[in-house]
């Protein structure tokens, strides 16, 4: 019996964090989103959304892509 090593092979890239799921449509009633008004953030700016059909405030938070060096 060998006891087999871990071999290096491929590393597994590294994933990204998923980023959370940008708002088209009301969670609530899938009526379609106004976009209200954006707040600029530090790291990320939000959204707010207003949905047309019941009229509910939701966020969206959109991260800034870094800057080009
Ligand atoms: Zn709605």
């Amino acid at each position: 019996m060998v006891a087999t090593a871990p071999r290096c092979e491929a590393e597994p890239t590294p994933a990204l964090p998923p980023a959370p799921p940008f708002l088209k449509n009301c969670p609530e009633c899938d009526a379609e989103l106004a976009l209200l008004r954006t707040i600029p953030g530090r790291a990320a700016e939000y959204w707010a959304m207003r949905c047309t059909g019941c009229g509910g405030i939701h966020l969206n938070i959109v991260e800034n892509s870094p800057p080009a060096c």
